[in-house]
């Protein structure tokens, strides 16, 4: 599908109220400037006020209520999902990253969970494996700078991106200090199976030419009591994943744990906590580690 051929869709999902197509509401955004679109619409037209939207899902905004065209935008009533990864664990096998990409049909070039190698520090210090997804943050700078709420963050604690609303213009990506969004600059190639289910923002696919996408926290998946991928298929059992509210979370080792003994005791933070993003993906540190180093004969990935 080329860039052309999506145009009618961007028209069709414009804003209805003001009367603008994507097409328009981009130009606007762009003679803005996405300086002024990261400070959040400072000055004296703010996006949401130029282009007379307000916000359906619960973010910083006074314009109008629109009607999303994502579902509800509540996710799973009661539930907060949440993400556990020990680094004492991880060995950096990346059965995480396959995993994923295999069930979201992720283009080779990219990852929707990366695991990093991190180099040790200090002289005790030794080499370790960071798998980073989405940190699905409960104060996401992302969701704050798109214009058009194709990106918006549920009561269930995931953030999710709408390819039907998207128009491109990348701000989302730019504001993440995490660099977990990727954008679909080709035509993008969709297998027959992702066809065949047809998009929904809970699985990101098929993939449309200039929308952003990221890991998604599996949340079709979650709905129905299954673990994630990413989590499921952790041969180390470094990854849990569960409901926040419920207090418990899971691995793929077959391990459900106390959600708050767990990070009590794991010593638990979260990544560039300073920043203020609030993630839902805890680290527990890399003390004592369960795998070979890296230099280790047999260890390492
Ligand atoms: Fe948004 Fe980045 Fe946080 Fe994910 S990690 S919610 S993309 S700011």
């Amino acid at each position: 599908m080329g860039r052309e051929g999506g145009n009618q869709e961007v028209k069709e999902a414009g804003d209805p109220e003001s009367g603008l197509s994507r097409r328009q509401i981009l130009q606007r955004i762009m003679g803005l400037g996405a300086a002024g679109a990261m400070a959040g619409a400072a000055g004296e037209v703010g996006l949401t006020s130029l282009l007379g939207m307000g916000c359906s899902h619960g973010q910083a905004g006074k314009g109008k209520t629109v009607v999303a065209l994502t579902p509800d935008g509540k996710g799973v009533p009661g539930r907060r999902w949440i993400m556990v990864i020990d680094l004492s664990r991880c060995d950096g096998c990346g059965e995480c990253m396959t995993a994923c990409s295999k069930m979201h049909f992720v283009p080779p070039s990219r990852q929707w969970i990366k695991v990093l190698r991190m180099p040790g520090t200090g002289d005790e210090g030794a080499p370790f494996y960071f798998p980073q997804p989405c940190y699905h943050c409960d104060n996401p700078p992302c969701t704050k700078v798109c214009p058009v709420d194709a990106t918006f963050k549920r009561e269930d604690g995931i953030v999710l991106i709408d390819n039907e609303r998207c128009i491109g213009c990348r701000f989302c990506m730019a504001a993440c200090p995490y660099s977990a969004r990727s954008f679909n600059w080709g035509a993008p190639e969709n297998p027959p199976e992702a066809e065949a289910r047809g998009y929904s923002p809970e699985w990101g696919y098929p993939r449309k030419t200039g929308t952003v996408e990221k890991c998604d926290f599996c949340p079709d998946m979650a709905a129905k009591g299954i673990l994630p991928p990413c989590t499921s298929h952790c041969p180390m059992g470094a990854i849990y994943y569960g409901d926040e509210n419920e207090g418990t979370v899971s691995n793929g080792a077959g391990e459900t744990v106390n959600l708050r003994n767990l990070l009590r005791k794991g010593g638990a933070y979260r990544h560039m906590e300073e920043l203020g993003t609030e993630p839902r993906v805890y680290y527990l540190p890399p003390r004592n580690p369960k795998y070979k180093a890296p230099d280790e004969a047999g260890g390492g990935a």
